[in-house]
């Protein structure tokens, strides 16, 4: 969790051809079980679970069932650093990953001989999509003087084009590492994360220009307007957020940097500008406080967002079910790929856990180099 920073504008290159973050899905939004539906699917799912030897990794920002019944189950809900390290590190036979695609092909690269079901296969990211490996490839290509460091939402081929991946709890201890070893950075894909780790650590950096559909809706001055309704608030915002609504927060951090802040900072009410899937764990963790969704529509919106990621939504008890009864929808990575695809990975987690331990961290930084 870090606090909001003076916010200063940023020249972004843009590879040529590249086309970025403009894929809006529609989504195939699964019905609402009904009570007794509800309860008799999650029975079935806990029998399978036991008896094929699984177990569920759910993100934040999945439906709240999916979140509850995977710790109920022995699973997790977590961000997307905790997923890849908790499947890895599980011995279940079969991770059931409710989120996105990237996190079910990050799960395969680490544990490739385990089977790897998600609830629908076309869930995605319009971060992984605006990213494509032959464009990306031919961008580090013109920045062969650069580390090349990639957020997690992004696919398997790019993720084995990069030297380190990050996700948004570990982007700026990682970037500020880099810069202390006098690397320069390329960035990828997310261009808000991006501008704002620069203007934290200062370092050189080239951006990729992807966004966030749901984090990218988000509105400076609506959020003004409502922070005016709500004195007491405190506003905390997720880093793929623009500047104008990151200038406005009292603390900035990933799924995880927001919950710890919400439990420790003494605030009755608070603002949260990330995807509403959040709520959900916000609200059981501090019944006593109120939450309140950041604006992505008013006066100064092109269209209005429900905060709520499509693809995320495409996760459903059902889907878990069918996958479990019938192996369907199984992640696979092209083999080839995983070897080298898994470098930045483990470097990623072996850092984290060296700063989870209070370990130095300079010394895994100057063994990579450009790969
Ligand atoms: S919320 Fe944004 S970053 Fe997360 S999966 Fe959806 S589109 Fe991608």
């Amino acid at each position: 969790m870090h606090m909001k920073a003076k916010v200063i504008d940023v020249e972004y290159e843009q590879p040529e051809g590249a086309s970025c973050s403009t894929h809006h899905a529609w989504a195939r939004v699964p019905a609402e079980p009904a009570p007794e539906e509800r309860a008799a699917l999650k029975a079935r799912i806990r029998e399978l679970l036991r008896q094929e030897n699984a177990v569920m990794v759910s993100h934040y920002y999945v439906h709240p069932d999916l979140q509850d019944l995977a710790e109920e189950t022995g699973g997790i809900v977590s961000d997307s650093l905790e997923m890849a390290r908790f499947g890895r590190d599980h011995a279940a036979h079969t991770l059931v990953v409710s989120g996105v695609r990237f996190m079910g092909e990050t799960a395969k690269i680490l544990s490739p001989d385990k089977r790897i079901l998600m609830p629908d296969l076309d869930a995605t990211c319009s971060l992984d999509l605006g990213c494509p490996i032959t464009e990306f490839s031919a961008f580090c290509d013109a920045h062969p003087d650069r580390t090349v460091v990639v957020y997690a939402n992004t696919s398997a081929a790019v993720k084995a084009r990069s030297d380190w991946l990050v996700t948004s709890s570990c982007a700026l201890d990682i970037v500020r590492a880099l810069k202390d070893q006098g690397q320069k950075i390329l960035w990828a894909p997310d261009r808000h994360l991006g501008s704002y780790i620069e203007r934290e650590t200062g370092a050189d950096m080239v951006m990729w220009r992807g966004s966030c559909i749901v984090h990218d809706e988000f509105k400076g001055f609506e959020l003004e307007l409502l922070k005016k309704e709500h004195p007491r608030a405190k506003v905390l915002v997720h880093p793929e957020s623009p500047a104008a609504v990151i200038a406005l927060a009292d603390a900035v951090g990933s799924t995880s940097g927001i919950l710890k802040a919400a439990q420790e900072m003494d605030a009755p009410q608070f603002i949260v500008a990330t995807d509403k899937g959040m709520m959900h764990k916000l609200r059981k963790l501090n019944p006593g406080k109120v939450f309140y969704e950041a604006p992505t529509a008013g006066s100064s919106a092109t269209c209005k967002s429900c905060a709520h990621c499509p693809w995320m939504a495409m996760n459903s008890l059902a889907g878990v079910l069918h996958v479990l009864e019938t192996g369907a929808n199984e992640i696979s990575v092209d083999a080839a790929l995983i070897p080298r695809a898994r470098v930045p990975i483990d470097r990623m987690l072996a850092f984290t856990a060296a700063l989870k331990a209070g370990r130095p961290v300079g010394s895994l930084v100057p063994d990579i180099g450009a790969a």
